[in-house]
């Protein structure tokens, strides 16, 4: 089963991610964790996507399927994905398409989470990532606690673009590039609208229905 998580930036794609893998043994695939972390090898690739990143605009998709490739391409996560922040555009769609279909495998379906500009914008400017384990927080809706939290606080920090102005303009490319998927995987039967304003805990188990749905 592969899936793919959509939404606007700060709709909890991730958080949600992170609930899909540890409930269906999945392998989260986050381009954006991905960019991250080259940005953080400072290479002169990682330079070239910091300056982009930081604009709120799209990294090129040249870059952006030659990570795919491999992942898709690679028998330990074989049907065993779920896809936070891809595809962002029309051609990463196609793209994707392609390279499932040439791998033998297929996305099972995709869940949309539904947040307005203004829930956005209040939940990414709370958003806290922590950098040694990956998990996603929030100061307001999901802080970190010992019960689900075992990194010392010191590893929690702000993403460097999620502040008020670079959140903006995500979003604006979110509805320019990426919203029209939506019809992309309706046409397909593949698309599952859901309201992303609902609790975290409510989320995942309208999710865990759909997919248990799948699975029947
Ligand atoms: P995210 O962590 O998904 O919010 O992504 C952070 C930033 O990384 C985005 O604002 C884009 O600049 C870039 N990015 C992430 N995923 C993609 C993608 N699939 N295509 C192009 N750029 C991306």
């Amino acid at each position: 089963m592969n899936i793919i998580l959509f939404g606007p930036p700060g709709a909890g794609k991730g958080t949600q991610a992170d609930n899909i893998v540890k409930r269906f043994n999945l392998h989260k695939v986050s381009t954006g964790d991905l960019l991250r972390d080259e940005i953080k090898r400072s290479t002169n690739l990682g330079l070239e996507i910091k300056s982009t990143v930081d604009k709120g605009t799209l990294v090129s998709d040249e870059i952006i399927n030659d990570l795919m490739i491999k992942i898709l391409s690679d028998r330990k996560f074989y049907n065993r994905l779920i896809f936070d922040g891809y595809p962002r555009n029309l051609n990463q769609a196609k793209n994707l398409d392609f390279l499932v279909k040439k791998n033998n495998q297929k996305i099972s379906c995709v869940l949309s989470l539904n947040v307005d500009k203004e829930s956005v914008i209040k939940r990414v400017l709370g958003r806290l990532l922590c950098t040694k384990c990956g998990l996603i927080f929030n100061k307001n809706f999901k802080p970190s606690i010992k019960e689900s939290h075992s990194c010392d606080p010191k590893f929690l920090v702000k993403r460097s673009d999620d502040n008020e102005k670079i959140i903006i303009d995500r979003f604006e490319t979110y509805l320019k590039k990426t919203l029209p998927l939506l019809e992309f995987y309706k046409e397909q039967n593949l698309l599952h609208q859901i309201d992303g304003k609902a609790g975290i805990d409510h989320i995942f188990e309208e999710i865990q229905r759909i997919i248990a749905g799948l699975e029947a």
